[in-house]
Formats: C-alpha cells, sequence, structure tokens
C-alpha cells in the first residue's frame, strides 16, 4: 500500500471514530472552515515578507546598495508589474520605478484607467545591481524566494512581465522578450502578460503601441467577472 493510501485510510478510521462517538451521546464536531486548517504559516503576509528580508546581506549586491527595494503599492493589488532591478533613482529613494522608466510606467498604468497606488509595482532583485548591470543567476537565486512570496501575499490576478528579466523570469524560459510579448502565459496559476520594459520604451517609442495593446488586453482580464 502507498504511503499517499495508507494516510487515506488512516483518516476514514478517524472519521469513523468521531462519526461513532454521537452514538453515546457525544455531540457532532461543529464544520471546519477550509480556511481555518491552512497552517498560517503557508499564507504569507507582506510585513512577515518584509521581515524575513531584514537587512538582507544574502547576496553581493547588499554590499554596493544604498536602499533595499521591497517594491510598493496595493497590498491586495489585483493587477502587479514585475521589473528587474532597481536603478540609481530607485536605490536612492527605496522605491520601485521612480526615475524615467518608472514615469513612463505611471502613465501606462493610468492608461488603464487605473493609479499607481491600485497596482503593486516590484523587481526581480530588490538591490540595484553596480552601473545597472543585468542580474546575475546567484543574485536572482538570492532574491527570487521573496518576489515568490510577495507574489502568493498579494494573489494578483494578472501579473505583467516588463522587459526581458521580469517576463523570463515570470514564464520561466529563456524565449527572447520579442517573442514572448503579447503572448499570455502563467505563473503559479496567475495570469502573466510578458511586454515591454519602459526604459526600453524610452529608447524606442515606436514600441509603445505593442505595448498599448499588451494593456489592452489586461484592462480586458481584469474586468472579466466583474
Ligand atoms: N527598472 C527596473 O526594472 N526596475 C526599477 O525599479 C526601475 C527601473
Amino acid at each position: 500500500m502507498s504511503e499517499r493510501d495508507e494516510v487515506l485510510l488512516d483518516l476514514a478510521e478517524r472519521a469513523r471514530f468521531f462519526a461513532s462517538l454521537t452514538t453515546i451521546g457525544v455531540p457532532p464536531l461543529p464544520p471546519v472552515e477550509p480556511s481555518a486548517l491552512t497552517p498560517a504559516s503557508t499564507v504569507p503576509d507582506l510585513k512577515a515578507v518584509r521581515e524575513e528580508l531584514g537587512d538582507c546581506q544574502r547576496c553581493k549586491l547588499a554590499r554596493g546598495r544604498k536602499n533595499i527595494v521591497f517594491g510598493q503599492g496595493n497590498p491586495h493589488a489585483e493587477l502587479m508589474f514585475v521589473g528587474e532591478a532597481p536603478g540609481a533613482d530607485e536605490d536612492e529613494q527605496g522605491l520601485a520605478f521612480v526615475g524615467k522608466a518608472g514615469q513612463l510606467l505611471t502613465r501606462i498604468i493610468e492608461a488603464i484607467g487605473m493609479k499607481r497606488e491600485d497596482v503593486w509595482i516590484g523587481n526581480i532583485l530588490k538591490c540595484r545591481p553596480p552601473q545597472n548591470r543585468n542580474p546575475e543567476p546567484d543574485e536572482v537565486m538570492s532574491c527570487q524566494p521573496f518576489l515568490e512570496k510577495q507574489i502568493a501575499a498579494i494573489q494578483p490576478k494578472v501579473i505583467v512581465g516588463l522587459g526581458k528579466f521580469g517576463a523570463q523570469w515570470l514564464l520561466k524560459t529563456a524565449e527572447p522578450i520579442t517573442r514572448l510579448r503579447g503572448r499570455l502565459g502563467q505563473f503559479q496559476g496567475i495570469t502573466v502578460m510578458p511586454t515591454y520594459h519602459p526604459a526600453f520604451l524610452l529608447r524606442n517609442p515606436s514600441a509603445k503601441k505593442d505595448v498599448w495593446e499588451d494593456m489592452k488586453v489586461v484592462k480586458d482580464l481584469l474586468q472579466q467577472g466583474r
């Protein structure tokens, strides 16, 4: 007999035992909400994630950062944006997407009738890489459990992966962003829309129309079931 079958058999025996107690006058147990059976430790909340991150020294980026950029916005956001890593402005202020690319992201959010405060904005890395170089694998490995826990805590309906790093991390693929953009995927059951990074749009304004198409799809997804 498999371990799973043994556990099921044991549970069935216990259920029969508890049911039999009613025959000797013990009142039946009140029904229990499934959520009450979920151990608190499996449902992360953002405050606990921030506390666990602490004054993070898990990778070499800790040495050069001014501030940890945890991400910010609505802790119950239906829409979440995942970028790459903080730049100089973000490192200075401890806030995600507050530089030039961030200002463009604000306009992208407003274009679908939302405000920055309605959504959650974060990054794969919480610390600025030197000279804004690409994230390195060991840095992503150290940091990703925190983004995973943030996503689990926020439980957004849609996540927009910004640029190559955001999109590839969410979709667990190495396909180029030019191939990924606009094609919906999934991260742990959550819909993912990969699109261009606002910093790329600042250099290539003609690509803004593609992002606009992607955001219209996102808006429709958010309105479904309302
Ligand atoms: N680029 C990113 O990917 N994230 C930021 O927070 C800022 C710029």
